[in-house]
């Protein structure tokens, strides 16, 4: 089955071996040099300096990580602005409402582009910390995080950054966009398996983790504090760990996060090419989506769960549109194992599908 989803993606055979390595207490030493080759190759990736930053490994999906990140980095003195255009931004709000951090939201339409000036008149109001998602899953968007970096460097915000989807493939300027952290997952663009997640942080914004602590089990400075000991609190995910060590060995090997961007980029336009030859129209334009996932409108009368089932009987998974998205779009992801040979066949199959239609009309 080629899995078209957003994640959780179709693995390489180099990492699906992986999972099945020897068993391994989280207790031996065996973990620790899993636990620190890991967290070494996360800031690897993005060339980031040891001494500056740190890789925060949890057990955990995605959201984990992001809700570690909002609820660890923002202390009871500070003032959260969260930026939403999407589900995902909506969920950052969640996160600060159920933890009572004091915050302040600014919602675009779901889609739509965020305006610095619209930004800029909100940091006004005694902000400490700006949250946003960076590849807005719901709609394809790539946020453009150099601008707001850029005013948040002015005023001295801490920028947190979900960037779950795009970590891996899309450039993040960690040190040029002035980023204080960056949750993150095993599954999406890093092609490990799920059940682990991460939030690379400055380690500066962890001396001001201050008590009272928010979390018991998502708390940062704790995960942190055990890691740089070569320790964990809770019982990790070794398998999952071993998948993920992997999967960052493999993304090595093919170039990095630059050699995966411009795979996908070259996936995500063959999609967008062969389906707008079929009359399919993608919501956004090519240089406001990702290269990770692309949205488009579902045609005109044609019901998505029919047009999901049939694909899937033919081995792709679509992913469906969310909330007030679910009946006019569908969502086709590039990541994951998947070759241009899959692309095609897919592309295929979406026109032998359109042809059965067209004929049964
Ligand atoms: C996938 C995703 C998440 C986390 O989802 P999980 O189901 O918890 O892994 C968070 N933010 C974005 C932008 C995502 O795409």
């Amino acid at each position: 089955m080629i899995l078209l989803n957003p994640g959780p993606v179709n693995l390489s055979e180099r990492v699906r071996n992986a999972l099945l390595r020897p068993d391994l207490c989280h207790r031996e030493p065996e973990f620790t040099d899993l636990q620190e080759a890991i967290r070494a190759k996360l800031l690897s990736l993005y060339q980031l300096d040891p001494a500056q930053w740190v890789a925060i490994l949890l057990t955990g999906s995605g959201t984990a990580a992001v809700e570690a990140m909002v609820s660890t980095l923002v202390p009871p003195t500070g003032k959260l602005l969260i930026i939403e255009n999407g589900v995902y931004g909506e969920r950052l709000s969640q996160i600060a409402s159920i933890h009572h951090i004091n915050h302040q939201r600014l919602s675009y339409p779901w889609g739509e582009a965020i305006d610095l000036a619209g930004i800029e008149a909100h940091l006004r109001r005694g902000i400490t910390h700006l949250a946003l998602i960076h590849h807005e899953t719901t709609t394809g968007r790539l946020n453009r995080l150099s601008g707001i970096g850029e005013l948040c460097k002015q005023r001295n915000i801490r920028l947190l950054i979900d960037g779950v989807s795009s970590f891996g493939a899309e450039e993040l300027g960690f040190e040029s966009w002035g980023i204080a952290a960056c949750a993150a997952t095993a599954n999406k663009c890093l092609h490990g398996a799920p059940g682990i997640s991460f939030v690379i942080v400055r380690r500066e914004m962890l001396a001001s983790a201050k008590l009272p602590k928010r979390t018991l089990y998502l708390d940062l400075e704790t995960y942190c504090r055990m890691q740089d000991q070569g320790s964990t609190p809770f019982t990790q995910a070794v398998q999952t760990f071993y998948a993920l060590n992997e999967a960052l060995d493999e993304l090595r090997d093919q170039g990095g996060w630059q050699a995966r961007h411009q795979n996908y980029r070259e996936l995500a336009d063959l999609v967008r090419e062969g389906l707008v030859s079929l009359e399919i129209r993608p919501l956004l334009r090519r240089e406001d989506a990702s290269v990770v996932l692309n949205a488009f409108h579902l045609p005109l009368g044609l019901s998505y769960n029919a047009f999901h089932d049939w694909l899937k009987a033919n081995g792709f998974v679509i992913y469906a549109g969310q909330g007030k998205l679910v009946k006019s779009i569908f969502r086709v992801s590039t990541m994951g194992a998947i070759t241009r040979q899959d692309m095609e066949r897919f592309l295929e199959a979406v026109s032998e599908y359109s042809q059965e239609m067209a004929g049964s009309i």
